[in-house]
């Protein structure tokens, strides 16, 4: 008897996934620092707390546009994530930077080509590319893999900063800003939303972009000053600056304790949450 090469639950035909609709919402999958909240090791009172809203996945977004869901990064923690919010789906992903907080559940993008019966579109900067394909080598590899299956089919999407560029029926701006003085990010702007993590210096251009906004979720990691991320009182000076009517922190780390920190912000800024839904429309 021949010796079947793909498994039956494997063969790369579309197949339906078991997801729910999120068109209109984003959600934010993680709202942690890098090593995510709590963190290992970690006896202070907010690693301890057993609150809901201090349990921090790594930082990551989806957005429910028009024709399907946009991923913001693979975090590490990414299979849990949409897991957690009954998500069988990614359309399309695009990328902020590449460290590896933001990159490393890459492989998880593995199962969608079976539903979507092609590549994952990934939307990125050289530079990402690059650290992709030093990092998941194996997916990039000449030649026949193991298996169908084996590594995560992507089609890659320069983008360029400042340049919007469409996708699942929007139009998406990427928007430059500063991780620290000598590494860049963007962040991502949608209508009147705009995402943008990973971020200690927003340029005067950047800031023109993000005018006007409903909601802008930012960079806020601790209340004490960072090299690479704005603290709190940095965070709030954007705000003061673009007015948006709702912010949303996120990238926090352990020393944001939901239930000390959210009640001292102004009106319309609140410290995110995994899970968190926030009207795109
Ligand atoms: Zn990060
Ligand atoms: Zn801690
Ligand atoms: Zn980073």
């Amino acid at each position: 008897m021949a010796i079947p090469t793909l498994l039956p639950c494997f063969r790369f035909v579309k197949k339906q996934p078991l997801t729910t609709d999120i068109s209109g919402e984003m959600i934010l999958l993680g709202t942690g620092t890098s090593v995510g909240v709590p963190a290992m090791g970690c006896h202070c009172e907010v690693c301890t707390s057993g609150d809901p809203k201090n349990a921090r996945t790594r930082c990551s977004a989806i957005l429910g546009l028009p024709e399907g869901n946009l991923l913001i990064d693979t975090s590490p923690d990414l299979r849990t994530q949409l897991l957690r919010e009954k998500l069988g789906i990614v359309h399309a992903v695009a990328y902020t930077h590449e460290h590896s907080d933001h990159v490393m559940g890459f492989d998880d993008l593995r199962l969608f080509q079976f539903y979507l019966g092609h590549s994952v579109p990934v939307y990125l900067t050289p530079v990402v590319q690059m650290r992709l394909e030093k990092a998941f080598d194996y997916a990039f590899a000449e030649g026949p893999q193991t298996h169908v299956g084996a590594a995560p089919s992507v089609e890659m999407h320069e983008i360029k900063p400042g340049q919007p560029f469409d996708v699942l029926g929007a139009s998406v701006l990427p928007i430059p800003l500063k991780h620290g003085p000598r590494f860049d990010v963007l962040g991502f702007r949608v209508g009147k939303v705009a995402y943008c993590t990973d971020v200690s210096h927003i340029p005067a251009a950047s800031m023109e972009m993000l005018s006007g906004l409903d909601t802008l979720v930012l960079d806020a990691l601790r209340p004490d000053p960072h090299v690479t991320h704005f603290n709190i009182e940095q965070a709030l000076e954007i705000v003061q600056q673009l007015q948006p009517r709702q912010t949303w922190f996120t990238h926090c780390s352990c020393s944001m304790n939901y239930r000390a920190v959210n009640p001292t912000l102004p009106v319309g800024v609140e410290v995110g949450y995994d899970g968190l839904r926030i009207d795109l429309t």
